[in-house]
């Protein structure tokens, strides 16, 4: 047996299901996870000693690879003078600025310690600057798991949500409404049919968490529009788009500034870091100055600042964008090339260094979209690439990032792995 099967037979014993967050489970891909040992630039060692391409990166933090230099030495001078003070320290500072110049609709901005936190907290702010309860999010997006979030839509499209696992209480579903990503028609109905109740609309600006999805145009600034009409908080999550697929994310890239943002991943440099930020008059409402009440003994922590800021400062130094955008681009022609070659019509979808291939030869412009792929087929895909030594999200509906240390002969490696993989599951 493995040392992985090993491993995660021990773990079931002690850990629910054996992970520590569900998706790193493969249950979607119906195999057993591997146990990871080390990883370097590109590439990662599982327990068993198998090198993988990564293309997971850590689900997106690693925009410069594993362990860069910069950031290890970064991590490694802080942790020499201790790792947690629970006071404020120079290296917060700079990464407040590092994030105000680089966000451009981020004035101010409070560290936290996960995506889960930022997103509840900013919308926790929305609900304060509004005096209102409700909040719209889109169907197939994802905020972290606070219980506001985890409501699905209701049986007709303007009924109020309902809990999306035991646990969350009934009452919740009414102040949640879900909306159709791509469709702010959708949005402006329910506004429509809530008048005054509605604090803030909450978007992945570009969808990673139902696959890849990019907003059509005219979405992301008719929520802008509807937003501002209405008097509610625009919130664009940038968790996984911040930092990735421009400088300043998605607000930059399609030049639709939020209220309030939220970032997670890139910003922690693979440390348990996020943060939410925007408008000083909405930031200023937080305590200790405002009477919003939002804390964490761990915000802000040194050893999480230093690798953030030391990858903040790379981006800054050495701008990856063209490059990221040159890569993820040759591999999703050489994915189309191997498709159009073997007759197989699925949908590809990438905004810079983000990808998903969708198993349906249609469209997937929204999560009814994103649903019509055949996750069988995704799954016999995954493994097959993992056999090939390639590591991908283990589910449909996630990305493939792309990270500067990915080469040339990587990229080769994968789309020789894709084509005999892509074969297979044809046959199958
Ligand atoms: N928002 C988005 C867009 C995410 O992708 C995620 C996590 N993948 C989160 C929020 C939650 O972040 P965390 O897992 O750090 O709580």
């Amino acid at each position: 047996m493995s040392r992985s099967k090993e491993l995660f037979h021990a773990a079931q014993e002690r850990i629910p299901g054996g992970v520590n967050s569900p998706v790193r489970a493969f249950r979607n891909v119906g195999t057993d996870p591997l146990f990871i040992a080390s990883g370097s630039g590109s590439h990662i060692t599982d327990v068993d000693g198998r090198d993988y391409i990564d293309f997971v990166c850590s689900w997106g933090p690693l925009v410069f690879g594993h362990a860069h230099p910069r950031v290890v030495e970064a991590v490694r001078r802080t942790l020499e003078k201790g790792t947690s003070f629970g006071a404020p320290t120079e290296l917060e500072l700079r990464m407040a600025e590092l994030v105000c110049n680089m966000v451009p609709s981020v004035e101010k901005v409070r560290m936290v310690n996960s995506g889960t936190e930022a997103a509840m907290s900013a919308v926790r702010l929305a609900r304060a600057a509004t005096g209102r309860d409700a909040i719209i999010k889109f169907e197939g997006c994802y905020h972290g798991h606070g219980d506001t979030f985890l409501i699905k839509a209701g049986s007709g499209a303007l009924t109020l949500g309902v809990p999306d696992s035991p646990g969350v209480p009934a009452g919740i579903g009414s102040d949640t409404l879900n909306a159709h990503f791509n469709d702010p028609g959708s949005v402006q109905t329910l506004f429509d049919a809530h008048p005054d109740r509605i604090a803030a609309v909450i978007v992945e600006p570009v969808a990673g968490n139902m696959g890849v999805v990019p907003p059509a145009e005219g979405f992301l600034s008719g929520l802008r529009d509807i937003c501002t009409r209405n008097g509610a908080v625009l919130i664009f999550d940038e968790v996984i788009t911040g930092f990735r697929v421009a400088r300043g994310g998605a607000q930059e890239r399609f030049g639709v500034m939020p209220d309030l943002t939220v970032l997670g991943k890139i910003i922690g440099g693979g440390l348990p870091a996020a943060a939410y930020g925007g408008r000083s008059d909405l930031m200023d409402q937080m305590a200790p100055i405002g009477p919003v009440y939002q804390a964490g003994t761990l915000s802000g922590n040194p050893l999480a600042m230093s690798a953030g800021v030391a990858q903040l400062e790379l981006l800054e130094e050495q701008p990856p964008w063209d490059e990221l955008e040159k890569k993820a681009a040759r591999l999703q022609k050489g994915f189309q090339e191997i498709l159009d070659r073997a007759g197989m019509a699925l949908t590809s979808n990438r905004v810079g260094s983000m990808m998903t291939l969708f198993f349906t030869d249609k469209k997937v412009e929204d999560f009814a979209g994103a649903t019509q792929s055949d996750t069988r087929r995704h799954a016999a895909y995954f493994r097959a690439m993992l056999e090939r030594g390639i590591y991908l999200a283990p589910s449909q509906f996630e990305a493939l990032f792309v990270s500067t240390c990915h080469t040339e002969a990587d990229i080769a490696k994968t789309l020789d792995a894709a084509r005999g993989s892509l074969e297979g599951v044809k046959k199958s």
